[in-house]
């Protein structure tokens, strides 16, 4: 139900008014930051024009059969298509069927049957999640029924921004805009559902950085908690280590710990061993400048409010009394140069040796003036 979708009430009220002067036909380009909720929400929308019993808002019912065969992805009138493998490239056999390719059996292509009428409901819809990843063939093969699909279909196609999209989409398409889900409203929806403490909820929140779908899965995620309490082990150890074999130890421990988390397994499936490592390894980087970040909060004297691992206050206010905050600042960059690294497909193990190499030389001294006495 639209209802239920988490952070976005403009896009909400904007497909409340379609539904409401009855303005579904034709095709929608839902624009906005990945994984904010924008194929949900097109899910919802189809819900919405399908529902058996809509309700007064207008919204869908949740409740009838045909709510729940979409909710359970087993309508056969709502359909969706979204790149998966390395390449992430929506091709012309997932859209329309060709015969003998590989992979892609006629049948299971999105558009195999645009010109018969609704099975079931009224309405039939069509999907194209991440339509910035259509290449020139697929892209050109869709405008016309981008055009003027038939008098039954709703097209809606995702996308992060207007210019990802050949303009000649962009200009067939009503737009729909969704932004990045407050920090608020995540903690809310995962503490609401259970799915996290509002200790846990704050951290997943951050880590997440308004990306909703993100913020789910690292909380249904067990490993995220172990990760966590791992990295933040290794960052404690650096701040009261000297020895840079032992940096050089607790860099391979680092760059190994993310490999705990489901969904940079499940990213692996999906886009290749590679694309998983460096997903983990990136949040592995996020985990650890957070808690630099929090230090450098309570060097600088904010308030618990402004910590994200609040559960660990006790141990961050030890350590950062230690720390001089110039020295927090450094250590947060010399996080962020390192990530540019690996996102850049940097040897990993000598980035993440630069790396706690580096915080260690930061570790908890504050210069004093008797130093050189
Ligand atoms: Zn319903």
């Amino acid at each position: 139900m639209l209802s239920d979708l988490i952070g976005q009430p403009y896009a909400v009220q904007v497909m409340r008014n379609y539904l409401r002067e009855g303005h579904v036909s034709g095709s929608f380009l839902f624009l906005g930051p990945a994984r904010v909720g924008k194929a949900t929400a097109a899910i919802m929308f189809a819900e919405a024009m399908l529902c058996e019993r809509p309700t007064a808002e207008p919204d869908a019912c949740g409740e009838c059969s045909s709510c729940r065969s979409i909710e359970a992805g087993k309508h056969p009138d709502v359909r969706s298509v979204r790149p998966t493998g390395p390449s992430r490239i929506l091709r012309i056999p997932q859209l329309w069927p060709r015969d003998g390719v590989k992979d892609f059996p006629p049948e299971n292509a999105l558009l195999h049957d645009l010109h018969f009428a609704p099975v079931r409901g009224k309405r039939r819809v069509f999907i194209i999640e991440d339509a910035d990843s259509l290449n020139d063939d697929a892209a050109n093969s869709i405008l016309k029924v981008l055009e003027e699909p038939p008098p039954y279909a709703t097209m809606i196609l995702t996308a992060p921004n207007p210019s990802s999209v050949l303009p000649t989409i962009f200009s067939r398409c009503q737009t729909l805009r969704f932004t990045s889900v407050t920090p608020a409203d995540i903690e809310a929806a995962l503490t609401n559902r259970g799915l996290a403490d509002p200790a846990e909820a704050r951290f997943i929140s951050a880590l997440s950085q308004g990306r909703i779908g993100a913020a789910i899965d690292l909380a249904r995620d067990t490993g995220v908690r172990t990760v966590r309490d791992t990295v933040l082990s290794i960052a404690e150890q650096l701040s009261s280590s000297t020895e840079p074999i032992r940096a050089l130890k607790l860099a391979d421990d680092l760059r190994k710990a993310g490999g705990k988390l489901v969904v940079s397994k499940q990213e692996a499936v999906d886009s290749g061993a590679e694309v998983g490592a460096r997903q983990s390894e990136v949040a592995v980087l996020e985990i650890l400048a957070y808690w630099y970040r929090d230090l450098l909060a309570i060097a600088s004297g904010a308030d618990e409010s402004a910590v994200i691992n609040v559960d660990r206050i006790d141990v961050l206010k030890r350590i950062a009394s230690a720390f001089a905050p110039e020295n927090l600042t450094a250590a947060i960059q010399i996080i962020v140069d390192i990530r540019r690294c690996v996102e850049r497909n940097a040897n990993a193990q000598i980035a993440f040796e630069a790396l706690t190499l580096n915080l260690m030389t930061l570790r908890a001294e504050r210069p004093t003036e008797s130093s050189y006495a």
